[in-house]
């Protein structure tokens, strides 16, 4: 039984509680075993998309008619939980897939995209990417200079690159956010469905990280790519459709960070009991306790916002601010327990054979990706001031 010192497996369906153990054994079978050695090699394992498929996990909350699961948000949020337990590279690979590529196609697409594209991104048999970061604008995506210049038969061609692209090299498919026709304002920022075997289209990786390392990233160029009429998001328009989007995955984050303070937090108590120290184990010294009660405490803090949150999303009634404090919150928490956790663990804590120096080094990612830690203090600032202290 992992960490649930509050029981909150009692607020829990039948179903959210199946979906959470299913997840957790292809995590403790699958996942585990292989992680350390990925994340060394700096690879992400590509091998447990089909079974990551096959168990529902792309695009989870998305309907049953596009061949997804159907499932609802809380239970989406314990596949998040239980995947970066395992490791953050693998959750953000379900979440680009599914929060960041499929549901803008849900939520901006035709009929005719949604059935073409989100069955085969559910099966995995199609991998997507979302290219909104660019060199020059990260936390300020509005001042992108990405351009997509519609053409006289209703075709379109983009121009520009992209940064950070989570999934870039592996993706068969990029959702990617432009200006359209010159025109400067944010309001002409739309969504395009691009293969990236368009003639123009190339995806670096980006070497030398030393977080994430589990996890494709990757620098996208369009230089002069071509795409036709239909390629465009129908529904999309303005910062707020990519906005949208990341309030998706921000959400599931909120859930994925809890999974790795847990993995974290299990580490360092298993560690504490065995560890014999002074002839006697390290878990029997009131420092070491001190630190054990205060990663529980936040972590069961965590726990209760994530579900509340998420039940509120299931009610259709939670906002945008109320995810960016859970992501903001859960994020910075398990960032502390991974950094505690592994100075618990002495010497052994920097070997890649345990968990808590990976997930302290790829929660700094996670702390800088989808909203920074600033970016979400600044969208509370405004929340409860009423004053904007962005620009
Ligand atoms: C591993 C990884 C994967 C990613 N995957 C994707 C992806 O799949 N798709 C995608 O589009 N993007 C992706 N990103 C990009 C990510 O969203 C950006 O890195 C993030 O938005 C921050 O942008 P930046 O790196 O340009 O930092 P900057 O915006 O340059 O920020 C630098 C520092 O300034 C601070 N800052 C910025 N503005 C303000 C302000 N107004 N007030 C106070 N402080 C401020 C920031 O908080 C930060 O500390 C990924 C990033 C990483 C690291």
């Amino acid at each position: 039984m992992a960490t649930d010192f509050f029981n909150i497996d009692s607020a829990l369906s039948e179903e959210e509680r199946a979906v959470r153990d299913s997840v957790r054994r292809f995590v403790d079978e699958s996942v585990m075993p292989i992680i350390g050695d990925a994340y060394v090699q700096g690879k992400f394992p590509k091998q447990l998309i089909p079974r990551m498929a096959e168990l529902g996990l792309l695009g989870a909350n998305l309907p049953e008619e596009y061949g997804c699961a159907g499932l609802n948000n809380v239970a989406y949020g314990l596949i998040m939980q239980e995947l970066e337990r395992g490791d953050s590279g693998i959750r953000s690979f379900a979440s680009v897939q599914g929060a960041l590529v499929m549901y803008p196609i849900y939520a901006f697409g035709s009929e005719e995209q949604k059935r073409h594209w989100l069955p085969k991104m559910a099966s995995g048999e199609i991998i997507g990417c979302f290219g909104l970061t660019e060199p020059d604008y990260g936390s300020n995506p509005s001042g992108m200079i990405t351009m997509a210049r519609e053409q006289k038969d209703g075709s379109w061609v983009i121009n520009g690159a992209k940064m950070w692209i989570t999934n870039g090299s592996q993706a068969k498919v990029a959702v990617v956010w432009a200006k359209t026709n010159g025109d400067a304002d944010q309001r002409s920022i739309r969504g395009f469905i691009v293969p990236t075997d368009a003639k123009g289209f190339t995806a670096k990786d980006q070497k030398g990280k030393l977080s994430l390392r589990a996890s494709d990233t990757s620098e996208l160029v369009l230089d002069d790519v071509h795409v036709p009429g239909d390629a465009i998001l129908p529904k999309s328009g303005g910062l707020k459709s990519p906005l949208m989007c990341l309030t998706q995955a921000r959400y599931g984050i909120s859930w994925g960070a809890l999974g790795a303070a847990i993995g974290c937090y299990e580490e360092a108590l298993s560690y504490a009991k065995t560890r014999v120290m002074f002839g006697r184990p390290i878990g029997g010294f009131q420092l070491q306790q001190a630190r054990l009660a205060d990663m529980l405490t936040e972590i069961v803090k965590g726990q209760l916002v994530s579900l509340h949150l998420g039940r509120l999303k299931d009610a259709g009634t939670f906002t945008p601010q109320q995810v960016s404090l859970a992501k903001r919150n859960n994020v910075n928490m398990a960032t502390n327990i991974a950094r505690e956790a592994r100075r618990m663990l002495g010497g052994n804590g920097i070997l890649a054979e345990y968990a808590s120096m990976r997930h302290m080094a790829n929660l700094e990612s996670v702390y800088t990706y989808e909203g920074t830690h600033d970016i979400h203090t600044l969208i509370l600032g405004q929340a409860v001031t009423g004053l904007n202290a962005f620009e």
